[in-house]
């Protein structure tokens, strides 16, 4: 890119320096001009003494030694006038100066030259020329830098799929041998943080072969026409190095549906960029030995071209992994760290659904740097708990200071989620309550699921509203007041409310309906887009108001029946800040014994009342 700057550069200088010329140029007519009348009446004075005449244009000097200029019409009849009064004539041709022929030669010469000069340039560099448009494609396989399959986990179907790659690239004979065709492209497709980058570096890790990394949106630069010079450049490359690997990183930079909106310029860029990417796909032959390897995590604003058969006919999808892929995962990435005996790596995979392989992985860093800070040997469970709190709920805010009515407001929200949360059938088991705020929540109320889910019942979503207003429900029933305290729970609450009704079919007025609007998250639930009548919108409108009334009822009905278990925990984690799962079922034991005590109590002094003050 350095060298199409200097070039531009200079083209910028010589127009600059041309122009100051033409200026300097047209400085001697920067001599004030009058009139032909008033020329005539000089001369009728006899105030002029000098004349310079150029074609019909007249410089002239008066007696006064002024400079003016003129235009005369007749020269031909002033110029018997002039010599009659005796005035000096100077004639000059009326043809440019020599000067100025040679300039305005030169400078389009010198353009037409620098351009032509710039073309060849590009033209050559397919033959190994200037670094203008050439990627910044990284040749992984000769740096250092060698990711294998032992550094990735977790995904073993995966892996599988891979290997095979591998064989086809170390060994096309084999399959061409039985006339196989030897896939062109693979696209691996997931949410991001799963590894899909790391797969395509261990795919060239394990092959061995010259592995050339870009990602999508190095393609698309300012200037239109470079990104599609960068992926030629790049594919004339590979063909001189076969058998090896392209892997383009975030194609969907590139690859975006050419027809979707945009603004013209950069729409053009884009899709000049993609046409090169699908000419040179369709390009190479089957003799050749080039993977063409690109990752995604928008799979759904992709062209459909680059999905045709004969280009990325692959798909491989990376998800998430799942307890055992999070444990092997973990396993990966504490091999270089040091930990102590207490540290169950099943444990921590357990307690950590949903996190994605590069969640894990600064899950790992975070806890040695929570160590390191405290000066251990090696790396604690504690470390790992305190880790994990600091990637969910963002950095205790230290020094943050709440008042006492708001902490108060806090606990009983917590303990108003935790408590419900405890009391309802089919529901994830409680983790951990805390007042302490992190990030943006004040405070928060964990749970964890028992197992990963990937479908979820009726029943369980309602507990989830009920749980999520669970805090707001406590705030009222204790404390009789409403806070915007709740409004994370209430969106989330009626989000999933929402989805119930239009989107899950689980309601029942509504039917099994998807009114979904498809705002496609990953892997682009097909959008339905069905429009429904005014009167559906009321209904749906109304069906979702009365789902979260009534789960928040059961919530209000929960808190009320356990307001001592309420008012006793609330009180307690304002104390301690921080509640597990065992300590809330201790304080749950101790209450239901105080209130037995209490109504026992209460028995006797009430005997004792009536045998002490007999009627
Ligand atoms: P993606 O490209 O899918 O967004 P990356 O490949 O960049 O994700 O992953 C980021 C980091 O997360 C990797 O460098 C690696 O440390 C870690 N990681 C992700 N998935 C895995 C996995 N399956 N096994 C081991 N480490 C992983
Ligand atoms: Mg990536
Ligand atoms: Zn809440």
């Amino acid at each position: 890119m350095g060298t199409f700057f200097r070039t531009l550069f200079a083209i910028i200088v010589i127009a600059v320096l041309g122009i100051t010329v033409l200026i300097f140029w047209n400085m001697e007519s920067k001599v004030p001009s009058i009139s032909y009348n008033e020329f005539l009446l000089s001369l009728d004075n006899n105030e002029i003494s000098e004349v310079r005449i150029r074609g019909g244009e007249v410089t002239l000097t008066d007696i006064y030694d002024r400079q003016y200029r003129t235009f005369v019409p007749d020269i031909a009849g002033v110029l018997p006038k002039l010599s009659e009064k005796e005035i000096v004539i100077y004639g000059q041709s009326d043809r440019p100066s020599p000067l100025w022929n040679i300039i305005s030669i030169t400078i389009p010469v010198a353009l037409i030259l620098l351009v032509w000069f710039l073309v060849m340039r590009k033209q050559g560099q397919g033959e190994g020329g200037s670094d203008f448009a050439k990627g910044k494609a990284i040749n992984f396989a000769s740096s250092g830098k060698q990711v294998t399959f032992r550094d990735v986990a977790g995904i073993p179907e995966v892996k599988e799929e891979l290997l095979e790659i591998v064989d086809f690239l170390q060994k096309p004979k084999k399959y061409s041998k039985l006339g196989a065709i030897i896939p062109k492209g693979i696209l691996f497709q997931g949410p991001p943080g799963t590894g899909k980058t790391l797969l395509a570096q261990a795919v060239a890790g394990e092959a061995g072969v010259p592995f050339y990394s870009i990602s999508g949106s190095d393609f698309v630069e300012m200037f239109v026409g470079v990104g599609a010079s960068r992926v030629r450049d790049l594919f004339q490359d590979a063909k001189k190095n076969t058998p090896c690997i392209i892997f383009i990183d975030e194609i969907d930079a590139v690859g975006g549906h050419r027809a979707a909106g945009g603004a013209v310029g950069g729409q053009d860029e884009r899709g000049q960029t993609l046409n090169a990417l699908l000419v040179e796909m369709d390009g190479f032959g089957s003799d050749e030995t080039i993977i063409l390897l690109a990752a995604t995590n928008r799979p759904d604003i992709l062209d459909p071209a680059l999905l045709r058969p004969g280009r990325f006919d692959r798909q491989i999808t990376v998800l998430s992994p799942d307890v055992k892929g999070r444990q092997q995962i973990l396993e990966v990435h504490t091999r270089r760290v040091r930990m102590a005996e207490d540290v169950e790596l099943d444990e921590l995979a357990k307690a950590t659904p949903g996190f994605t392989g590069a969640e894990l992985a600064s899950l790992v860093n975070e806890a040695a740097l929570i160590a390191g800070r405290a000066e251990k040997d090696a790396i604690a469970k504690s470390d790992f708990e305190a880790a994990k709190d600091r990637i969910l709920m963002g950095v205790e805010r230290k020094g943050f200071v709440i008042n006492d009515k708001d902490r108060k407001t806090m606990a009983y929200h917590e303990a108003g989620h935790a408590i419900v949360a405890r009391f309802m059938p089919e529901t994830d088991p409680l983790h951990k309550i805390t007042i302490i705020p992190r990030g943006k929540a004040m405070g928060h109320t964990q749970q964890l699921p028992l197992h990963d889910r990937h479908v979820y019942s009726k029943e369980y979503l309602k507990n989830r509203i009920s749980i999520l207003l669970g805090g707001r429900a406590a705030e009222e029933v204790a404390l009789n007041q409403r806070t915007t305290g709740a409004e994370d729970d209430l969106a989330q609450a009626i989000g999933i409310a929402a989805n119930m009704v239009c989107k899950w079919g689980m309601d029942d007025v509504i039917g099994p309906m998807s009114y979904s609007q498809g705002e496609a998250g990953f892997l682009g639930e097909q959008s339905t887009n069905l429009t429904f009548s005014e009167q559906t919108a009321q209904d749906i409108d109304h069906e979702i108001r009365k789902l979260v009334e009534g789960c928040y009822q059961e919530a209000v009905e929960i808190l009320a029946r356990e307001k001592d278990f309420l008012d006793q925990l609330a009180e307690i984690l304002l104390q301690t800040e921080m509640l597990d799962k065992e300590e809330m079922d201790i304080i749950y034991e101790c209450t239901q014994k105080q209130m037995k005590d209490n109504k026992e109590n209460s028995e006797l002094e009430g005997d004792a009342c009536q045998t002490e003050f007999p009627a």
